[in-house]
């Protein structure tokens, strides 16, 4: 994958990508990586599922300064990443998903022509794709390892 010559954005799912719901805490790493895409220019996004103050608990991260926009819905939606991508000014293809989920958020991303990023760990570590749609561009375990291609 060629290195970015500009800057980009990307959208990460919430639960069980960024945060933890077991053990009550921010995922590794995922801190650093918005960081690491905040300082370099990218516009960060997050979208994640209603539910449980879910809205209250991103704005009380860390990170929350940093986000761009955070969008919460009951399901995610095809529309909630392209208000991303409207917001960000960008093509599509110049915008990055991460999440834990082939049948969400992936899916999702294949669909608008983004790059696909599936955190392969925890809960649906083994909920493979089903179809070509659902079919990750890039697999990683750890959220760190986003620097090793972007
Ligand atoms: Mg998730």
């Amino acid at each position: 994958m060629k290195t970015p010559l500009y800057p980009q954005s990307i959208i990460f799912d919430f639960n069980r990508t960024l945060y933890n719901p077991e053990t009550n805490s921010l995922e590794p790493g995922a801190e650093e990586m918005i960081l690491y895409f905040y300082n370099r220019g990218w516009k960060v996004y997050v979208v994640a599922k209603s539910g449980e103050g879910r809205e209250e608990m991103i704005q009380r991260t860390p990170f929350a300064p940093y986000l761009r926009k955070v969008i919460v819905a009951p399901t995610k939606r095809v529309e909630d990443f392209r208000a991303c991508a409207d917001d960000a000014g960008m093509p599509l293809e110049d915008i990055v998903v991460v999440g834990d989920r082939v049948k969400s958020e992936i899916r999702i991303g294949k669909q608008l022509g983004m790059l696909t990023v599936w955190y392969r760990k925890g809960k649906f570590a083994d909920e493979e794709p089903d179809s070509p749609m659902e079919e990750p561009d890039e697999i990683i375990t750890d959220l760190c390892e986003l620097k090793n291609f972007l």
